[in-house]
């Protein structure tokens, strides 16, 4: 799948350009940690984030680092490509942690659109398919039709929804995720996904409403839901909402949008939190675990 398309076109442009030479001179070592640098400021990679990027490359490429076996230009390649894995969050995939004791909880929060509703059925059927018996929670009680969205995901992924009584009010969310502990208990469902409001901006009164769901359900995972093509913002957004409520993970979504690749950069490094999981499309398969370096190689390729 094209991903982070600029973006790519243009690191892998930029170390194509230093195949052509035998030896690499300092000079020239430079001249391509600047056009990675501007291709990375242009995806809307944070600042903080480009800078340590090409500190470490420059440094490390410079350096007497030398593996005989590559080429200098194939050197420089692999360096980008381990910086990259590292500022992605690293060698390895963060796994999802469950509860010793079932239900394993399981909250998302993110702003409004970011693909939480979305992402709970995604995650709902990819438990169902490693043997969980997981039930979605609507504590999404601010938009009208939010439990109707996210009874249209569970019935596609064939999971139940715990949700307020219709007419019943608007329903105080605490207490809907607090009472779906005890009912995952009862029906025997391990996991226990909710789904929480989103605004369009990060807001007090909702950043209280999800800290309290937190306290009340004690998750063992809260995942920051974040759309890939919310750019510069995602920093501050991320901040935010680590501030606000504490989260455990990230989840991107979006990358199949001509996401610039900004978010995905940032988040990991600048949250020193883990990237769990992708949204890849608005079909409930389009989901994966997120591999650091499956993800460099596809940026790189
Ligand atoms: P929420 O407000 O955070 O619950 O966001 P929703 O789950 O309602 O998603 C907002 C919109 O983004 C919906 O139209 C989804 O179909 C769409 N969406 C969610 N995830 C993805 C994704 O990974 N790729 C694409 N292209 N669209 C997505």
């Amino acid at each position: 799948m094209a991903m982070f398309g600029n973006l790519s076109d243009r690191l892998v442009e930029a170390l194509s350009n230093l195949r052509s030479k035998g030896k690499l001179t300092a000079a020239d070592i430079d001249g391509t940690v600047r056009e990675i640098r501007r291709a990375l400021l242009e995806a809307d990679v944070a600042l903080p984030v480009v800078k340590d990027f090409a500190a470490h490359v420059r440094e490390r490429a410079l350096g007497d680092e030398v593996n005989r076996a590559l080429n200098p230009a194939q050197q420089v390649v692999q360096i980008v490509n381990e910086e990259l894995v590292r500022i992605l969050g690293g060698d390895e995939a963060r796994q999802l942690s469950f509860a010793k004791r079932p239900p394993t909880v399981i909250m998302l929060v993110g702003l409004q659109g970011a693909g939480k509703t979305t992402l709970a059925g995604k995650l709902a059927k990819w438990l169902v398919g490693q043997k969980h018996s997981p039930m979605l929670v609507a504590a999404d009680l601010q938009r009208p039709n939010a439990v109707t969205q996210l009874q249209i995901v569970a019935d596609q992924a064939g999971v139940p929804v715990f949700a307020p009584e219709p007419g019943n009010g608007v329903g105080d969310p605490v207490r809907v995720a607090r009472d779906s502990m005890r009912i995952a208990t009862e029906k025997l469902h391990d996991v226990v996904i909710i789904d929480t409001a989103g605004r369009l901006g990060v807001d007090e009164e909702l950043m209280r409403q999800a800290h309290n769901i937190k306290e009340a359900t004690n998750p063992d995972e809260v995942l920051f839901v974040i759309d890939s093509m919310i750019g510069q913002d995602a920093v501050a957004t991320a901040k935010a909402f680590d501030e606000g409520v504490g989260f455990t993970g990230v989840v991107l979504t979006k990358l199949d949008g001509d996401a610039r690749g900004g978010a995905a950069l940032s988040v990991a490094q600048t949250t020193g939190k883990p990237i769990l999981f992708a949204s890849t499309g608005e079909r409930l398969d389009d989901f994966e675990v997120f591999h650091p370096d499956r993800m460099a190689s596809r940026i790189l390729n």
